[in-house]
């Protein structure tokens, strides 16, 4: 976000990713001067104090790139559901934001097990901090984890077959859906009945809360892990995105723009 109205009650509470008066993203937003946002195509943005952020020294500008949208967009909802000792996260795909989510889940002493696609994604998921790493392929791993966890944060769009996430919730648990898939969730209401369990989303995070996971990524040694590129590579990248050949997240030097 470059922009948010700052008078509505979320933006007083310092949650301007849901500005009732019309937030404006960093990328494909209009601004106040009626022109289109570009991101990080751009070579500057002029942008409202209230939204600049303070990268820590340790944290390379190229790896804490990634952190101002999947990391805060991890963070958020394992703060809000309170990640920490003697809590199990269960986090649903291991690509740039599972990889990020993993780091940090670790880093609040939570117990954390990734589900994945890919067996080749293992040993990444174990080095970053995971306890244990299971393949979303196999039925086995919905059986034995049944009502295994407090907080299940997906970061895949999945829309059928849902209760069987639902199923790995333990009592009170919460599921967390970050993706935007193209069709409607579909939910049995009685997973939803079975062991009081809820389903949320949340969108990225406030600004407050952004400095502090930039804090706290420096403290504990969290970082995106990228490939960074040249502009005339984005072809290419896009590609390889669409292949989810990518470890874990592509960064434009943008001063090759
Ligand atoms: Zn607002």
């Amino acid at each position: 976000m470059v922009d948010a109205c700052g008078k509505c009650e979320n933006c007083l509470a310092g949650l301007e990713q849901y500005c009732s008066g019309g937030r404006t993203l960093t990328y494909n937003s209009i601004g106040r001067d009626g022109k289109r946002t570009d991101g990080g195509y751009s070579q500057h943005i002029v942008v409202d104090e209230r939204f600049v952020v303070r990268i820590p020294e340790s944290v390379a500008l190229a790896n804490a790139a990634p952190l101002l949208c999947a990391g805060i967009t991890m963070y958020s909802p394992l703060r809000h559901w309170k990640a920490g000792p003697g809590s199990k996260v269960a986090i649903i795909g291991f690509g740039g934001l599972g990889h990020v989510g993993v780091q940090m889940a670790k880093a609040m002493g939570a117990q954390t097990t990734v589900l994945d696609l890919s067996p080749e994604k293992r040993d990444d998921a174990l080095r970053l901090g995971a306890e244990d790493f299971r393949l979303s392929t196999e039925p086995e791993t919905f059986t034995s984890l049944d009502s295994a966890f407090d907080l299940v944060i997906s970061t895949v769009p999945i829309y059928v077959g849902l209760d069987r996430y639902l199923g790995l919730l333990a009592r009170d648990g919460v599921y967390v859906n970050l993706a935007v898939p193209a069709q409607p969730l579909s939910i049995s209401a009685t997973t939803l009945l079975t062991n009081r369990r809820s389903i949320a989303g949340t969108r990225s995070g406030g600004i407050a809360e952004t400095q502090e996971m930039l804090d706290f990524c420096a403290e504990h040694g969290i970082s995106a892990e990228v490939e960074v590129i040249h502009a005339d590579g984005i072809d290419d990248a896009y590609r390889r995105l669409l292949a989810g050949n990518v470890r874990f997240r592509f960064v434009i030097d943008n001063t090759t723009l």
